[in-house]
């Protein structure tokens, strides 16, 4: 077993031996901090003969810690991972409380509650207290009692520092939602943090068992860490003191949720016989990507500068992706894997496109199934599954088939409505009674001998239904939902609510919004909505016969932390985007520190890319390049063509195109060469897919052409907006 560590460097070994007392590696990307942990553990057990059951490993994700596992098993033989205490924070609390929690009162068989779970327990505490929703959103609530929780806050504490409105409130909220979850017999997120230190603070037994449990603890990024996360470990270690973290302060990404990146800067105040390793060397990337990485995060002021060199080859240059629109860029990437994955012969599981929000997985995602890519979303779910999205889509499937009971059961109280169960069974029964629909009976309420604020409720959903009806008449699939949001208020309440949860809704919504523009810019002809919710069913569908495991990974950038892919594509590089908004300069560093994250996941190669034009909020703005790919110097960035790109280091942010995007006609992308494009051309349409022109008719920014499409059948299309691509 003595040459266990033989695949380790020299300092890395010696990190991986240092088993006993405090040590901490502070190192950059891909420097083996993850592989240390590993082999720390497969040497503790191997050479040591540490029971892994006295071993607790924290892990970022429930992948990172199921590959862990695996590695040692492979290092020590089939089923000597068994026994060890590893997973996410989240997972390893959850179990060690249902061991101990009864002391605090809980059943052992206690109920874990979900994000939306707790939200409908605070909307019950609300509407106990009398608290409109109107004054502050359950969300913001949401928010404020995490917070809090994961500060370590009690509600007694926090009731007395409530500053303002929404905090006085919002602590009289925390106080019952307390309450309320322990009469529940549950738990809510946070809780599987927080409860572990009221269990050592009032059980002190407990901690001691546990403090000669776990005689070595591991933690895997640990410049992500919060304060309760900080707090439980610390006190787990201060028996045996033998507390391994290790962290990047240049990956530190999560602020905004807590983390606290003083936890790995300070390890060395809390324990001053700490040793510490630095890891110079970097195993995953090419010099080129670690060029590029280095020239990026050492314009950051708060920085602990280290350094980091490559181990690997020199590697290819980045090359930059420039497009017209999103549109584009989403079928340049597609382009550049499938050439790729021909040519190099790459897995497409070799691939991952990250993006910096939700929203953009949007357009990726549909190009993607036209190009047949197999494909898969990690972090979050698919966008037509997610929640607002499929609310959305119910509402306008439900326009479009008012005997689609499932949908209205959907959108009747969406947003709330204050239709309980009660009244649906009610409005059931009558329609049952009368041989009528239920939104039939719904229509007839007046008659119906409801209470008057129920008869209000229905025909203020009735009276939306209808004017959304009209609206689908005539118009376009983009004015129905514009109408609809409007006439909810959905996005300014999701806005009103400010947290970064009901953010990303708004995003999505708009996203749908934005497809629903460019839709109906491509499909002049009145009355779409068939074609676009068929589409809309179509994509959703593709996603549940994707089997196979080789598949182009897709990301939002924070999800990808940890990981690492022989390519990567980091899109949607454009101010305003990525980085995202920026009020202080703090904020532009975490961005940074993000784009930092995006660009050291690649070992082989990267593209970076933007587009001129992006629909958003709907409308297509003018975009800007990021600021981020001119700190990259210039000489390692190509063209697609090859050629060096040029700007580089300090330069101004150089719009290479001057002429404006052109927003003819209410905004289309701009116009596309359609050279050689004739009668029997076969093309191809991002929503219809592959078809064959069978006529042209106009000329210029008139023309249109009546093309037949495989799957959709024969459509006339403006060719100005339609974005043809010939094949
Ligand atoms: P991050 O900060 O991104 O989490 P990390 O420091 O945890 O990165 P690892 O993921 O552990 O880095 O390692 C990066 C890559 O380099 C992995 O593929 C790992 O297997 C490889 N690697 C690390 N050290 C060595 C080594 N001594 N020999 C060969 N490969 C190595
Ligand atoms: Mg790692």
């Amino acid at each position: 077993m003595a040459d266990l560590l033989q695949d380790l460097s020299a300092v890395q070994r010696d990190a991986a031996s240092a088993t006993e007392g405090p040590v901490m590696v502070l190192a950059g990307a891909g420097s083996g901090k993850t592989r240390v942990i590993t082999y720390r553990i497969a040497n503790l057990i191997g050479n040591q003969g540490v029971p892994a059951g006295n071993i607790l490993a924290l892990t970022f994700t429930n992948k990172a810690a199921g590959e862990m596992r695996h590695r040692v098993d492979q290092l020590l033989g089939p089923g000597s991972s068994g026994g060890l205490w590893i997973g996410t924070f989240h997972s390893v609390f959850a179990r060690l409380l249902r061991e101990y929690i009864d002391r605090l009162g809980y059943s052992r068989s206690f109920s874990i509650f979900d994000s939306d779970d707790s939200k409908s327990l605070i909307r019950q505490c609300m509407a106990e207290l009398n608290i409109s929703q109107d004054s502050v959103p359950v969300n913001t609530v949401q928010g404020i009692i995490s917070k809090a929780k994961n500060s370590f806050i009690l509600p007694a504490d926090f009731h007395r520092n409530a500053a303002d409105y929404n905090q006085q409130k919002a602590s009289q909220i925390y106080e019952l939602y307390a309450r309320k979850l322990k009469e529940n017999n549950a738990l809510d997120f946070d809780d599987l943090l927080i409860k572990p230190l009221e269990l050592f603070g009032n059980h002190p037994e407990v901690l001691e068992e546990l403090q000669e449990l776990f005689r070595y603890i591991l933690i895997d990024e640990y410049q992500d860490t919060n304060r309760a996360q900080y707090l439980v470990t610390k006190m787990l270690a201060s028996r045996h003191r033998n507390i391994f973290v290790v962290g990047d302060d240049a990956q530190s990404i999560y602020s905004w949720r807590g983390a606290d990146i003083s936890n790995i800067l300070n390890f060395q105040d809390d324990y001053e016989d700490a040793r510490t390793f630095k890891l110079v060397e970097n195993y995953r990337s090419t010099g080129t990507i670690l060029q590029a990485a280095n020239s990026v995060i050492s314009r950051n002021q708060r920085q602990i500068k280290k350094e980091l060199v490559a181990k690997g080859a020199t590697g290819e240059p980045l090359t930059l992706i420039e497009a017209f629109n999103e549109r584009q860029e989403a079928e340049k990437v597609g382009d550049w894997i499938r050439k790729l994955s021909l040519e190099k012969q790459l897995d497409f599981r070799s691939f991952a496109i990250f993006y910096r929000t939700n929203a953009q997985s949007r357009v990726l995602e549909d190009t993607m199934r036209q190009h047949r890519l197999p494909y898969k979303i990690f972090g979050s779910v698919s966008f037509y599954k997610r929640k607002e999205i499929k609310d959305a889509v119910a509402y306008l499937r439900f326009v479009q088939n008012d005997r689609d009971s499932e949908s209205l059961l959907r959108i009747i109280n969406f947003p709330p409505r204050k239709i309980g169960d009660v009244s649906i069974g009610k409005l059931r029964d009558f329609a049952r009674e009368r041989g009528i629909s239920l939104y039939e009976a719904i229509r007839c309420a007046p008659q119906g001998g409801y209470q008057q604020r129920l008869v209000n409720a229905l025909s203020s959903f009735s009276s939306v239904i209808e004017s959304l009806r009209e609206i689908a008449e005539t118009g376009t699939v983009y004015e129905v939902l514009n109408s609809l949001f409007v006439q909810t208020g959905l996005l300014s309440l999701l806005q009103a609510e400010n947290t970064p949860e009901s953010m990303a809704r708004h995003d999505n919504l708009q996203e749908l919004l934005s497809m629903a523009r460019d839709f109906s810019d491509h499909n002049p002809d009145a009355g779409m909505l068939g074609d676009f919710l068929e589409n809309i069913a179509l994509a959703s569908d593709y996603d549940e016969t994707q089997e196979s495991d080789n598949f182009v990974s897709l990301m939002t950038v924070h999800a990808s932390k940890g990981l690492e892919f022989p390519v990567v594509f980091i899109t949607g590089l454009e101010e305003r985007l990525f980085p995202l908004n920026c009020y202080e300069p703090e904020q532009m560093e975490e961005e940074r520190r993000l784009f930092y994250v995006a660009v050291t996941r690649a070992r082989e190669k990267i593209f970076l890319s933007w587009a001129q034009s992006r629909y958003l909020y709907g409308q297509p703005q003018h975009c800007l390049r990021s600021k981020f790919i001119n700190e990259i110097d210039g000489d390692i960035v190509h063209t697609e063509s090859g050629r060096v790109h040029g700007g580089g280091a300090g330069a101004a942010v150089s719009v290479r195109r001057t002429e404006p995007v052109r927003h003819s006609g209410g905004g289309a992308p701009p116009v596309r060469e359609k050279e050689g494009m004739r009668k029997g051309t076969r093309v191809h349409h991002a929503v219809f897919g592959p078809g064959t022109v069978l006529e042209l008719q106009g000329r210029g920014t008139q023309q249109k052409a009546k093309i037949l499409f495989r799957g959709s059948g024969e459509k006339t299309l403006m060719v100005q907006y339609a974005n043809l691509k010939v094949l």
